[in-house]
């Protein structure tokens, strides 16, 4: 077995990072708040062509205050994508309202814009809609921001997953009415931990900062009208978002690369399929992910055991949120008749080593364990 573990995304540091931290300690400015908290805000707002950014203590305290911000209450409906990670949702069930789950599409892995038409005309009055990218892969955004405008119904864009991927041109995130993403570890970048909120209102984004910090009310004494929370970010933490957000765009290079490197490595094996994304769209190729067609007797456990066995870490697929005990009484809607599309996924998918530090000598390895099984 190899000594040096092969992770699925580990974090990748720079040089940058701790020049911002070390800046925070020299003026001081550890905590609360500080220059890099305003910086960051700026700087990522700015990447992802946002008007506004506000930074959180994580990517699930964003879609909570989202949510929030645009009224969401106990009992109200909310359509949420169905394969994705729990964090999504689990913010609809703090603020006891009902996630209805939506089937994804086989073209991009995401919410079919024709299951969220089926669910408008189930659920007229559903109050908001989220919509993941998942593992860095766009949505079919577009269709989707139309049909939600189409309802007056706003729209959530979770891009925890999908930093600096971008759909006809623009950049995910900026889709919907507000936008969040995620820096937590094993993310295309990350602060060891934090989130934001973005949005082209100013509004949204002031209140998210407001309610972050105990909903503290603009008076010299402590005067509060409404509950507050504690989800602000650090000012330390942020040091380390500003660092890693200028080496984002080289982190999708090779990702990029990664993805590229498997699918040439398994072009002529007719039983691998990489995860697909769409034409007009330039996903950040987070994490690359497989298929194993239909017919075909390996199953994803072989693989991933046999890649631990040589202490190479890969993952199942996210298992969607139908098929999770905790949300079995939801709604799932989905325009197929046979199984759902996410759960055919979850079935025949695994997502492959994504490690940016990974060598061509690691992936070689990798996909020497992996070609093993077609030959
Ligand atoms: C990671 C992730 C989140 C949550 O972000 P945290 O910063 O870990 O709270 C939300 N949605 C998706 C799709 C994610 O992958």
């Amino acid at each position: 077995m190899r000594e040096k573990k092969l992770f699925l995304s580990s974090p990748t540091m720079h040089d940058k990072e701790m020049g911002f931290i070390q800046e925070a300690f020299d003026t001081n400015w550890v905590a609360p708040l500080g220059e890099n908290v305003t910086k960051f805000e700026e700087e990522l707002a700015s990447y992802v062509g946002a008007g506004f950014g506000a930074a959180l203590s994580s990517g699930t305290d964003a879609i909570f205050l989202a949510l929030k911000l645009l009224g969401v209450q106990r009992g109200d409906i909310v359509f949420t994508t169905d394969l994705t990670f729990a964090a999504t949702c689990n913010p609809i069930m703090y603020l006891g309202a009902v996630p209805v789950f939506l089937d994804s599409e086989e073209e991009s892995w995401n919410m079919d814009p024709k299951v969220l038409r089926k669910a408008f005309d189930k659920y007229p009055k559903a109050k908001a809609v989220i919509v993941v990218n998942l593992y860095g892969t766009p949505a079919k955004l577009e269709e989707i921001r139309n049909i939600c405008q189409e309802h007056h119904t706003p729209l959530i864009e979770d891009g925890a997953e999908s930093l600096g991927a971008i759909y006809k041109g623009k950049q995910t995130g900026t889709f919907g009415d507000i936008g969040i993403f995620s820096f937590n570890g094993n993310k295309i970048i990350t602060s060891s931990g934090g989130g934001m909120l973005v949005s082209d209102k100013e509004e949204y984004t002031k209140k998210a900062v407001f309610l972050a910090t105990q909903a503290r009310e603009p008076e010299r004494h402590y005067e509060h009208k409404e509950v507050g929370y504690n989800f602000r970010m650090s000012n330390i933490v942020a040091g380390i978002g500003r660092g890693q957000l200028s080496y984002l765009d080289e982190h999708i290079q090779r990702k990029k690369g990664i993805y590229e490197r498997y699918k040439q490595a398994f072009d002529s094996i007719w039983e691998i399929e990489m995860n697909p994304y769409l034409k007009d769209s330039k996903p950040n190729f987070w994490l690359s992910c497989m298929t194993i067609k239909e017919g075909c007797n390996v199953k994803p456990i072989d693989i991933m055991l046999a890649l631990e066995e040589k202490n190479i870490e890969s993952r199942p697929i996210w298992k969607p949120m139908h098929l999770q005990p905790v949300y079995k009484n939801k709604d799932f809607i989905k325009v197929t008749e046979k199984e759902s599309i996410g759960g055919d996924i979850f079935c025949r998918g695994l997502c492959l080593p994504s490690d940016i530090k990974n060598t061509e000598e690691d992936m070689e390895e990798i996909i020497g364990v992996i070609k093993g099984f077609f030959s």
